[in-house]
C-alpha cells in the first residue's frame, strides 16, 4: 500500500447511515470513489409507513449523486460483485476493477431467506422504499379485484413484522376483508427485546383481524400458502419476509473472520486480517456486538472517518467506545414503545419522538443538497407528516385512551 502518494484513495461501499455519515466527515484532501446500488439515500426506520401511506417514498430519500458531489467526492452508482483485501481491488457488476489505499465497507445487510423454498420467489422482501411501495400497490390490486378474504402473512414477529402489522392495521383495521397472519419459529413476538413488551403487542392486537402463529417452522413457500414442517399449510395472497438478514453477497468470497451478523473488526473498526479495510454500521460486528440499529451505524460511521483521516495521516487511532442506544418501535396508531434494557414506556405520545428523529436527522442529511431542494424537502416531509400522522394523531387522542394506553410496562 503506498500512502505516500499525494492522495489517499479511498472507497466506501454502500451510502446510507453509515456509509454516508463517514463520507460527510472524510477529509476533502482524499480521492473518495462512494459505490451504492441505491440513487439515494433511505431512512430505512419509516420505510414502513409507506404501507399507510403516512409516507412516501420521495419524503424518505434524499439524492446520492448530489450530496455527494457537492462533498466534493465521486458517486457510482453500481452494485460491488467483489472485494480482495489482499490485492487492494473493488470489482463492479460491469467487471470495472477500482483500486484502493483504504476501504471502508457500510453496506449493511441484505435479506436472508434460510435456504426456504420459494421464499424468494413467493415473498415481499422489506429492506426497501421500493419493496414496500410494490406491497402497497398488490394490496390495493388485491382489493380492487374484489378478492374476499384477502390472506397477508407477515414472516416474521421482530421488530420489522411488528412494525408492518402497524402500518397494515393503521390503515386497514376497518376493511373486513383483509386478515393479517404473523408467523414465527420463535414462541413469542420481538424476540430480542423484553418478553413484557410482546405480551402488550399481543394484548393491543386482540381487537383486530390478526392472528399468530408462534412455534411455526416453515419448509415452502407458494403463491398462494406457506407450509411447516408439521404438516400444516395457511392460504397467502400476499407474503411479506420480515424474518432475517445477512451480510450481501458479495462479501462472500472475503478473508476475512465473518458470521452471517458481520465481518469480525476490532475497537478501531479495521478488520484484523487487512489494516486498510475498515467496517462500519449493520456490516461490523464489534467484540462487543451491538444491535443493528440506526443511530449505531451513524456513530460507526463518524468514528470510521475520524479513523480513516488518521489512518492516512500515519496518526494512532482511537478506539470506539460503543453504546446501546434506546429503541422506538411503533405499533401503527395503537401504541408506540420505548425500550431500553429491560425499560419499556409505552404511550401514543412517542409517535412524536420517533417522527422527530426523522425530521431531525432528515434536515440534517439534507443540509448538502442545493438550498432550494434543502427547502422543498423539509417543507414536504413537515406538510406529509402534519397532515397524515400528527393531526390525525392529535384529533383521535381523548384524554381517556391516551391516559389508558400510557404506561410503564
Ligand atoms: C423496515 C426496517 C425498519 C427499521 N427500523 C429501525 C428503527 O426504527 N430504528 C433503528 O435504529 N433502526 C431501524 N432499522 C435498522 C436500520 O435501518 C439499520 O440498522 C441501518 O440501516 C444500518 O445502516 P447501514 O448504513 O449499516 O446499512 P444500510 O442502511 O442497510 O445501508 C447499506 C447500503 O449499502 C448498499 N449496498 C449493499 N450492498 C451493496 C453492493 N453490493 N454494492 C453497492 N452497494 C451496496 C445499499 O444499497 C445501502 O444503501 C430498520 C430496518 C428496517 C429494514
Amino acid at each position: 500500500m503506498s500512502l505516500n502518494r499525494k492522495k489517499s484513495r479511498i472507497i466506501v461501499i454502500g451510502a446510507n447511515f453509515a456509509g454516508l455519515t463517514a463520507v460527510s466527515k472524510l477529509c476533502k484532501s482524499h480521492d473518495v470513489t462512494v459505490i451504492d446500488a441505491k440513487q439515494d439515500f433511505q431512512w430505512t426506520p419509516n420505510i414502513h409507513e409507506i404501507l399507510s401511506d403516512v409516507k412516501k417514498e420521495t419524503s424518505l430519500s434524499l439524492n446520492l449523486d448530489t450530496i455527494i458531489t457537492r462533498l466534493g467526492h465521486r458517486f457510482i452508482n453500481q452494485t460491488v460483485s467483489s472485494i480482495d483485501g489482499a490485492l487492494q481491488t473493488v470489482t463492479l457488476d460491469d467487471e470495472q476493477i477500482l483500486n484502493y489505499d483504504v476501504l471502508l465497507i457500510a453496506s449493511g445487510h441484505s435479506r436472508s431467506n434460510y435456504g426456504i423454498k420459494g421464499a424468494s420467489e413467493y415473498a415481499y422482501g422489506f429492506r426497501t422504499a421500493d419493496d414496500v411501495v410494490k406491497i402497497h400497490n398488490d394490496i390495493e390490486a388485491l382489493l380492487d379485484n374484489n378478492k374476499y378474504p384477502v390472506n397477508i402473512n407477515i414472516i416474521g414477529g421482530g421488530f420489522t413484522g411488528v412494525e408492518v402489522l402497524g402500518e397494515l392495521l393503521r390503515k386497514y383495521a376497518t376493511n373486513k376483508k383483509l386478515k393479517f397472519n404473523v408467523i414465527d419459529r420463535a414462541e413469542r413476538l420481538v424476540q430480542a427485546l423484553p418478553e413484557k413488551l410482546s405480551d402488550d403487542i399481543l394484548r393491543q392486537c386482540k381487537n383486530y383481524q390478526v392472528s399468530f402463529h408462534f412455534n411455526k417452522k416453515i419448509t415452502e413457500v407458494k403463491s398462494c400458502s406457506i407450509h411447516f414442517d408439521d404438516k400444516e399449510s395457511i392460504e397467502t395472497d400476499l407474503t411479506i419476509w420480515s424474518a432475517g438478514t445477512k451480510l450481501p453477497d458479495y462479501l462472500d468470497g472475503i478473508d476475512t473472520q465473518a458470521t452471517s451478523n458481520g465481518l469480525a473488526v476490532n475497537t478501531y473498526l479495521q478488520t484484523k486480517e487487512f489494516s486498510s479495510v475498515f467496517v462500519a454500521g449493520d456490516s461490523a460486528t464489534l467484540p462487543n456486538s451491538l444491535p443493528k440499529q440506526a443511530s449505531i451505524a451513524l456513530d460507526m460511521g463518524l468514528h470510521a472517518a475520524t479513523n480513516i483521516n488518521r489512518f492516512c495521516a500515519k496518526r494512532s487511532l482511537k478506539p470506539l467506545k460503543a453504546q446501546t442506544k434506546p429503541i422506538i418501535l411503533s405499533l401503527g396508531d395503537i401504541n408506540t414503545y420505548f425500550i431500553q434494557g429491560q425499560l419499556v414506556l409505552a404511550s401514543p405520545v412517542l409517535a412524536t419522538a420517533k417522527e422527530a428523529v426523522y425530521q431531525f436527522y432528515m434536515a440534517r442529511l439534507s443540509a448538502l443538497l442545493p438550498l432550494e431542494q434543502r427547502v422543498l424537502g423539509i417543507a414536504e416531509r413537515m406538510i406529509i407528516s402534519t397532515e397524515k400522522l400528527l393531526l390525525v394523531e392529535i384529533l383521535k387522542l381523548r384524554p381517556r385512551v391516551l391516559l389508558g394506553r400510557s404506561k410503564v410496562l
